[in-house]
């Protein structure tokens, strides 16, 4: 027998890794010194009351015959789908329960959904991008284009930046919008030429909106489902994760519309199969959990813990500013993402964070070639350690 050999084909993860080594030589080194976090893409507030309060009489109902549950529907439990297509509604999107498929994550399913697409598929991939995005499909044996993008499309390529004489058509396109690790947003304008593309190439879009929470301008679209035509090309993947403080709690939902279908297939059949076989469904509890962040207080609830974020970001903003540093993103998403100063190399503008001002960020390179000279800080950590932070970045950069 042969092991899948595409795994040979991986890059070690040296991000994150590499992160944890050189703070940890620096702690060796300083016992004591307190490090400034802004790197890290997990949330830091709790999940909020009207979670917590379902969840508590979630795990009650389990203690009692009359209200407890067994397996939950594979694809999710009816309050949840009808939730979540409640809250589509608002952006002004009119989903069928049915199209709402409950997920113990986005990370799951981004990979996962590649069982829907044959085998030896060529999928493009902005960068930098969600390293997530590359490695499942390195492991499917699949053909990676890495389309990469910069300052002179604002981190947002274009379909006819697509060097099709050299790579032929892409088959499934990820989009990150808002992006991690650039904060950028795709204009409803912009997005919809990728939905034209699509459906004129046949190519089906995955489209990654596990930070459409952060919006906060008008006119940009939270779901890829606001624009004409995408039913017949897009699936779209979301998460509780960001918007409500789920890293830990685990859950997210994918929506397949009806109308999407390829070959003579429906997606969205295909993949009720798939779940049925493959999953037995998210926790009821959890369902329940989920459920509460789209009733009125849930909603006015993490929209508190957001603006904590968003303040954050205004404080990083800010300072950049003061001292003339490029940088994208912090409006519209959890992210700001930099240019390194006086040309310098996204390890080397690590290092010196560490070494000079306590600050931990995350190097650019991480998230493909293209990020080289570029720098990731997240919104997520504390006020005070944000605020020490952005003082010391002016200090350092002024
Ligand atoms: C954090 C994140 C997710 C969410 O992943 P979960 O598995 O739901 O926690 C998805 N996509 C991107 C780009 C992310 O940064």
């Amino acid at each position: 027998m042969t092991p899948n050999t595409n795994y040979r084909n991986l890059k070690d993860s040296y991000l994150f890794a590499g992160i944890a080594k050189k703070t940890r030589a620096y702690l060796d080194a300083n016992p004591g010194a307190h490090l400034y976090r802004m790197g890290i893409g997990d949330v830091s507030l709790p999940l909020c009351g009207a979670v917590i309060e379902e969840l508590h009489r979630a795990v009650d109902d389990q203690a009692q015959k009359s209200t407890f549950h067994g397996y939950m529907p594979e694809v999710g439990a009816d309050f949840l789908r009808e939730a979540i297509a409640a809250y589509y509604k608002t952006h002004g999107v009119t989903l069928s329960p049915d199209e709402v498929f409950v997920s113990s994550g986005a990370s799951d399913e981004l990979g996962d959904i590649l069982d829907i697409f044959g085998r030896d598929k060529t999928v493009m991939i902005m960068e930098p991008a969600y390293p997530a995005y590359v490695d499942a499909n390195i492991i499917a044996g699949n053909t990676v284009i890495r389309l990469a993008a910069g300052e002179e499309n604002g981190f947002l390529p274009m379909p006819h930046e697509i060097p099709t004489e050299k790579y032929g058509a892409a088959d499934i396109i990820y989009i990150c919008s808002p992006n991690n690790p650039t904060g950028a947003v795709f204009s409803a304008a912009a997005l919809k030429q990728w939905i034209d593309y699509a459906n004129e190439t046949d190519a089906v879009i995955i489209f990654d909106a596990a930070y459409e929470a952060f919006i906060e301008e008008d006119g940009i679209p939270h779901s890829i489902y606001e624009l004409d035509g995408a039913d017949t090309c897009a699936i779209e993947i979301c998460s509780l994760s960001k918007t409500a403080g789920f890293t830990g709690t685990r859950c997210g939902y994918t929506v397949i519309p009806n109308a999407l279908e390829r070959g003579g297939m429906n997606f969205n059949r295909m993949w009720v199969r798939n779940r049925t076989t493959k999953t037995n469904g998210v926790s009821y509890i959890i369902q329940r959990g989920a459920a509460a962040v789209f009733t009125e207080r849930g909603q006015k609830e993490i929209r508190e813990a957001i603006a904590v974020y968003k303040q954050n970001a205004k404080v990083l903003m800010e300072a950049l500013d003061a001292v003339n540093i490029t940088y994208f993103g912090g409006k519209n998403a959890p992210y700001l993402w930099m240019k390194c100063p006086d040309n310098m190399g996204s390890w080397e503008f690590f290092d010196k964070l560490l070494n000079q001002i306590q600050v931990v960020g995350t190097p650019g390179e991480g998230f493909g070639a293209c990020g080289e000279g570029y720098f990731r800080f997240s919104t997520f950590g504390s006020p005070e350690d944000t605020a020490e932070a952005a003082k010391r970045l002016k200090m350092l950069l002024g």
